[in-house]
């Protein structure tokens, strides 16, 4: 949004038989070569993509939800998208049968909110340490929502979460069952672009119609579904919050794993072992198997939570 408003020129496209201006706009879904493209003005127009934006993009997936664009409407209510702006972030997948490429799953996006559920399913920190990682390195603000709150509590739930709040993670406690704490999250969420992320379950699209209570239709159509394989992971949108800003759901983004992360860079994803390592005898160490290690010494005292250390080894074998 902010990167468009800079685009002043306006240039004049040929689009088939018409002639109109062009517009800018924010690809909200993709539907195989398709694209829901949404006007300044608010109105939608599926779009096609020119061929020379396809040609300029050489590889990388030339449009992809979230991106800036400029657009022109043909007289059919058809448009054709003309210029992808520059990405300010990208939120990426393996590409389905390369090790290689890379596929553009979302762009823009600036917060990841990883949503867990404190029970059914159980609350696991190694995939809220997963996707903190998956945040920072995607220059993502990370938020953790914790759905479900109207159930019994697991004994260690409150120390875990103050762990996290200690680190400076953002936590936000909700029920999408009762409403509580989603008028914070409204908050939190109002005015940007974010990823919501977490395993099937946990009550997504839930609070994504508490959110934006014009969904409903749509959300119960996917999870009432019966075959769940018609959710194939070309099918992403990105859904408009009535505060403004917009929130990406789709079950091909839970398959996301730490593909790019070293195992010697793991250990600087982990800020509370910070304050410790220079102390390590050796340099760079893993914190797994090295004598005289400041990290494990802190872990043995408290200074760091030893659910954190558990994840962190279980990833460090991971990768
Ligand atoms: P998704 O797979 O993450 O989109 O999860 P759903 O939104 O489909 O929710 C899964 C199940 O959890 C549904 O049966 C919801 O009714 C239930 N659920 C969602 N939010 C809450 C909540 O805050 N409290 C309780 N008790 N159940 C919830
Ligand atoms: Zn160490």
């Amino acid at each position: 949004m902010c990167n468009l408003s800079l685009v002043t020129e306006i240039c004049l496209t040929y689009l088939g038989s018409v002639i109109s201006e062009s517009e800018k706009g924010i690809v909200v879904a993709t539907r195989g070569r398709l694209f829901d493209v949404r006007a300044e003005d608010g109105s939608h127009v599926k779009c096609e993509v020119r061929q020379k934006v396809k040609h300029v993009a050489k590889g990388v997936t030339p449009v992809a939800v979230g991106d800036d664009v400029i657009f022109t409407r043909a007289t059919d209510g058809r448009g054709a998208i003309d210029k992808v702006m520059e990405r300010r972030t990208a939120f990426l997948r393996p590409m389905v049968g390369s090790e290689t490429k890379m596929q553009v799953l979302a762009a823009n996006l600036d917060i990841l909110a990883a949503v867990v559920s404190i029970k059914s399913p159980k609350l696991k920190t190694g995939l809220i340490d997963r996707f903190l990682i998956a945040a920072d390195m995607g220059n993502l603000i990370p938020l953790i929502v914790v759905n479900k709150t109207d159930l019994q509590h697991p004994p260690d739930l409150q120390e875990i979460m103050a762990a996290y709040r200690e680190l400076d993670y953002g936590v936000v406690d909700v029920s999408a069952e009762t409403g509580q704490g989603l008028d914070t999250l409204r908050e939190r969420l109002s005015g940007h672009r974010t990823l919501f992320a977490g395993h099937s379950g946990v009550g997504k699209s839930t609070i994504l119609n508490m959110l934006i209570p014009s969904l409903d239709l749509k959300t119960r159509r996917v999870s009432s579904s019966s075959n769940k394989g018609k959710h194939t992971t070309t099918h992403i949108e990105m859904f408009e919050l009535p505060d403004g800003g917009f929130v990406v759901d789709s079950p091909g983004l839970k398959v996301m794993g730490l593909w790019e992360v070293d195992r010697e860079i793991l250990p600087h994803y982990y800020r509370d072992f910070e304050p410790y390592y220079v102390d390590c005898r050796f340099q760079p160490c893993s914190h797994v198997h090295e004598p005289n290690c400041a990290v494990k010494a802190a872990v043995e005292e408290g200074k760091i939570a030893r659910f954190r250390y558990d994840n962190y080894i279980s990833i460090a074998a991971s990768i």
